[in-house]
């Protein structure tokens, strides 16, 4: 199978400066979460988690709720020197013109974004095409992203090709949870024969066979979900890493992933994991033109896997200054976290 190379990745040679960091899967609407009320009882596994957390709030989700969360999201990425974010979106409730609010949000902060909606058959067949919709109404308005789509395990062989189809139409790839948990594990056979080189596959923990694309590896959210070490070498793609929604630092998703990494093997140098974090740039390429002044260094994997708070003073992306002493130039950092407080009271009293 025939991975895309990755780019030269970090061409600065200045010290304590690095290109921009990409977060390769992401999901801003997550970010007005934390704190939420406990779900009405423990989940016990993956899909519980799924149908008694993530998907009674994403339900609940407006798009007022939609653009706070987006700008909070885009604020803490850019705050810890993530200069664009790969987002999957979920909003049943608030479906159209939900991507275009989102992109907005981070074009408003200084971040760049690629976007997609997730089909899926979860909300019966007027949700599908409803997500389907969205995908091509952004992309074919100019917007930046892939087809979205769930995962194998809530979408008919139809809706699959749906989504198929559409991104074969647009030129697009699509992004997509791919074998996250058990309960998934039947999508390395629906996908062979479908998955192209500009696929984004997430995940991948229980992938039993190699599929065309590039992996998105999100230690922390397996972590979290207990869903298993994904090994994400082991399929000979591209890997980068995504933090599946759990905030934008991608130096501390990069310490966790070596982390995991050298837990499973004790020879794992962190090397590896910070090969995987550059690689996010092939995703969205201009961030090697942006500039991100750390506050520490050497920029070298065995110091920053080691060295915990390391933040970016200065942040410049596509030439201008957007994070300077560590704070937004374009937007109130204050204000977007009052603004998001108030929005996820409101989401989490409809929950
Ligand atoms: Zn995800």
């Amino acid at each position: 199978m025939s991975a895309p190379t990755p780019e030269p990745t970090d061409n600065v040679s200045e010290p304590g400066v690095t290109s921009g960091l990409v977060c390769g899967h992401h999901h801003l609407y997550s970010a007005l979460a934390r704190g939420m009320p406990a779900p009405p009882r423990t989940p016990h596994n993956f899909q519980e988690i799924l149908e008694l957390v993530w998907w009674r709030l994403d339900c609940a989700l407006d798009l007022d709720m939609i653009r706070w969360s987006a700008m909070l999201g885009a604020l803490e990425a850019l705050e810890r020197g993530t200069t664009a974010i790969v987002d999957h979106h979920a909003s049943p409730n608030a479906i159209e013109g939900s991507l275009s609010v989102i992109a907005d949000a981070c074009a408003e902060v200084g971040v760049r974004a690629s976007c997609c909606y997730e089909v899926t058959d979860r909300n019966g067949p007027d949700g599908m095409r409803a997500g389907l919709a969205e995908n091509e109404r952004f992309l074919r308005s100019g917007g930046r992203g892939f087809v979205g789509a769930h995962a194998c395990f809530t979408l008919s062989q139809s809706s699959l090709e749906a989504v198929v189809g559409l991104a074969s139409d647009l030129g697009k790839g699509v992004h997509i949870h791919v074998a996250e948990d058990r309960v998934d594990s039947a999508a390395g056979e629906r996908l062979e024969a479908l998955t192209t080189d500009d696929w984004l596959l997430a995940h991948c923990v229980h992938l039993d066979r190699p599929l065309r694309g590039t992996v998105a590896h999100n230690p922390r959210s397996n972590m979290n979900n207990a869903v298993g070490y994904a090994r994400p070498q082991r399929l000979g793609n591209t890997v980068v890493l995504g933090t599946d929604g759990i905030g934008g630092d991608m130096l501390e998703e990069f310490r966790i992933a070596y982390v995991r990494h050298r837990e499973d093997d004790v020879t794992a140098t962190p090397v590896d994991a910070w090969s995987w974090l550059e690689s996010g740039r092939i995703l969205v390429p201009e961030a090697a033109e942006d500039r991100v002044r750390w506050s520490y260094d050497p920029i070298d994997p065995w110091h920053l896997a080691f060295t915990p708070g390391v933040r970016p003073v200065e942040v410049v992306v596509a030439g201008e200054v957007v994070l300077q002493d560590g704070r937004p130039t374009r937007v109130d950092a204050p204000e977007i976290r009052a603004r998001a407080r108030e929005q996820a009271k409101r989401l989490w009293a409809r929950l």
